[in-house]
């Protein structure tokens, strides 16, 4: 999952991202309206946290142009007051939850969390495909009884994976939401934690459900035999 921060407080920014990346959440920060707004244009984030106050551009007026340009995702709204007002008018111009500063990190996280599900029929932490479960609050994942031990960015992957089942998830779908700014779109790199992963979650285990499928991307599902090309 990937995240846009768009804060100019040096040091809540700072924070925010740290802890985000901690949870293996791909995040990309922005520190004025402008910038933001750019960012949250051009690439695809499944998530932003925006701060109200911010200059160039203020977080009621950015969000509600995000909005009028159909930009759904999700956005939770940082406000320094806690006033009636500032909540109202961040609700009221798109925002999907906010949360007064200063806040705990826990909080942030989980209400990230909360939002994320919302987008999908799923309303527990708990994602199952087959006997494979993704606990995306603990981000312990298992097969049947036994546990999977993956790398943060093994378990990002996973977790885009299987948010989106039973679809083909391009190798520009996945860098785009597992990996940052940063992602050099000439490395191999996603092939080299797609057979990672595929050694973790399917080498030892029945059915496979992480799939090729030749020429358009990657899929996480439940395949009847011979109905692709596998590998
Ligand atoms: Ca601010």
């Amino acid at each position: 999952m990937r995240v846009l921060v768009i804060e100019d407080e040096q040091k809540i920014n700072r924070t925010v991202c740290q802890a985000l990346r901690e949870e293996a959440y791909a995040v990309d920060a922005a520190f004025d309206g402008d910038e933001g707004e750019e960012l949250a244009l051009v690439n695809s984030y499944d998530l932003i946290v925006l701060d109200l106050m911010l200059p160039k551009k203020n977080g009621i007026v950015l969000c509600r142009g995000l909005r009028e340009q159909g930009i759904t995702t999700p956005i939770l709204m940082l406000t320094a007051r806690d006033t009636l007002e500032d909540r109202v008018q961040g609700l009221d111009s798109g925002a999907d939850d906010y949360l007064v500063k200063p806040f705990f990190m826990d909080e942030l996280l989980a209400r990230v969390r909360a939002l994320l599900r919302r987008d999908t029929t799923v309303k527990t932490p708990k994602l199952q495909l087959a006997d494979l479960v993704v606990d995306t609050s603990s981000h312990r994942v298992t097969r049947g009884n036994t546990p999977i031990e993956l790398t943060s960015k093994e378990y990002a992957m996973l977790e885009y994976f299987i948010r989106n089942p039973d679809q083909v998830l391009t190798r520009t779908m996945i860098s785009e939401h597992v990996w940052d700014d940063e992602f050099d779109s000439l490395s191999n790199i996603i092939d080299v934690y797609i057979r990672r992963l595929r050694r973790k979650i399917d080498e030892d285990f029945q059915p496979k459900l992480l799939h090729t499928i030749r020429g358009s991307g990657y899929l996480l599902g439940i395949l009847p035999e011979d109905s692709v090309i596998t590998s």
